[in-house]
């Protein structure tokens, strides 16, 4: 019997990568793309091309924050050699898209290379097709380019789980439209994973492109800890890279709310039965000693008001660790329903109103925020912890 053919969007490329060698990330990128049908594939000449890495905030790609500048590069260079007219940006959660792409490396590989930095400002309306989302508001360098190159970082997300290709794209939005759709999910993380879906699906990037040569684990995205993957991914959907993302840091789909939400709302692409894996084989690469974020959440399974109150009280909420806190400001700012203030030269948090979303420790420059887990929590932690043991043994 001939097997039957799997659509592309069912293809999903990995390649090993040790370190960030200007000319070993270029071939690494370019062999990654070739099981795809190469760059040419995506890119045809003229075309405006868009390149979204993670430009979360101002660091120093060492602590693996945002997608490594030579990473952006190999992405740049061969973009241009298909003929694509390119430009490179992103919507920092921190800081001025400028000042944000000059400390991580990336303004310097967008200039070497010749591209447009593409500072999102003005922002476009579009109307998602999903039940969750009525409209959305996206940069326009976003909706106005023919092709949209996805390049996330592999890190865990202290709220969602993992942020990967679908999460990647929630920096299409401006400025202060993220802390809005944040205050509209509220405490309910399956509805915020739901709205990353839509966006992701709306944008529908052409190609995603992971750096997992160095990933965060622990308390990402913005203030974990760097870890050696040694890997590259790539494929036309952004869901089914997510999937093989999961599966190369061992992450169960139960740890991450948008693969939760992707697989309870029937999506296509979630599970590697369903993917076609080419180039490196994923048993390769993958890892074994990934430490997954604090889990912040549990499903109670009980409906109602009362379901919510004990969701509220007994979810993990960010704590703040005064011998760091410099008090800045900056969370304060950024925090969605207005629940932190600086009183007497210090910190304080309103858990009344605190919806958490962990925004503050994502963005916290100076990691004085930590994840403070309830006794249930704990003990939930445990139990999934001895849990994955007793199945990886298996
Ligand atoms: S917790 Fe962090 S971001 Fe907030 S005021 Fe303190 S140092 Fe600044
Ligand atoms: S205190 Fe932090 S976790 Fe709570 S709502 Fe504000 S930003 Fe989100």
């Amino acid at each position: 019997m001939t097997a039957v053919a799997l659509p592309p969007s069912n293809r999903v490329s990995l390649a090993a990568l040790d370190n960030y060698d200007p000319d070993a990330t270029e071939a690494a990128v370019r062999s990654l793309l070739a099981p795809l049908g190469g760059m040419e594939a995506f890119v045809k000449p003229g075309q405006k091309v868009l390149i979204k890495p993670n430009m979360l905030s101002g660091k120093s790609p060492k602590r693996a924050v945002t997608t490594h500048p030579q990473i952006v590069r190999a992405v740049i260079r061969l973009a241009m050699a298909s003929g694509g007219r390119v430009s490179v940006g992103d919507s920092p959660g921190i800081g001025s898209p400028t000042l944000v792409a000059r400390k991580t490396g990336i303004l310097e590989v967008i200039k070497e290379t010749g591209a447009r930095f593409a500072p999102f400002t003005d922002s476009v309306i579009v109307h998602p097709k999903g039940t969750t989302l009525q409209q959305i508001e996206v940069a326009k360098d976003i909706l106005d380019a023919d092709v949209i190159i996805n390049v996330p970082k592999l890190k865990t997300h202290q709220m969602m789980g993992l942020t990967c290709a679908v999460k990647n794209m929630f920096g299409a939005l401006i400025g202060m439209r993220k802390p809005g759709m944040h205050l509209q999910a509220g405490t309910d993380k399956g509805l915020f994973a739901r709205m990353l879906l839509e966006i992701c699906e709306a944008l529908e990037p052409s190609l995603n492109i992971v750096d997992a040569v160095v990933g965060m684990q622990g308390e990402g995205p913005g203030n974990g800890d760097p870890v050696k993957i040694g890997a590259l991914l790539a494929g036309s959907s952004a869901q089914a890279v997510d999937t093989v993302a999961a599966a190369l840091v061992k992450m169960l789909p139960d740890q991450i709310f948008t693969q939760q939400q992707a697989l309870a709302t029937g999506r296509p692409l979630t599970r590697l039965t369903e993917l076609e894996l080419v180039g490196t084989p994923l048993a390769e690469l993958q890892i074994n000693h990934f430490r997954a974020a604090k889990m912040t959440d549990i499903n109670f399974g009980i409906p109602g008001y009362f379901g919510r109150r004990l969701k509220h009280l007994l979810t993990a909420h960010p704590q703040v660790d005064h011998q760091n806190c410099v008090r800045c400001h900056v969370c304060v700012k950024h925090c969605p329903p207005q629940a932190m203030a600086i009183a007497n030269d210090l910190l304080n948090i309103n858990y009344d109103l605190c919806i958490r979303c962990f925004c503050c420790q994502e963005l916290c420059p100076h990691a004085a925020l930590t994840t403070h887990q309830g006794l249930v929590l704990r003990l939930s932690s445990r139990l999934h912890r001895i849990n994955r043991t007793h199945k990886d043994g298996n």
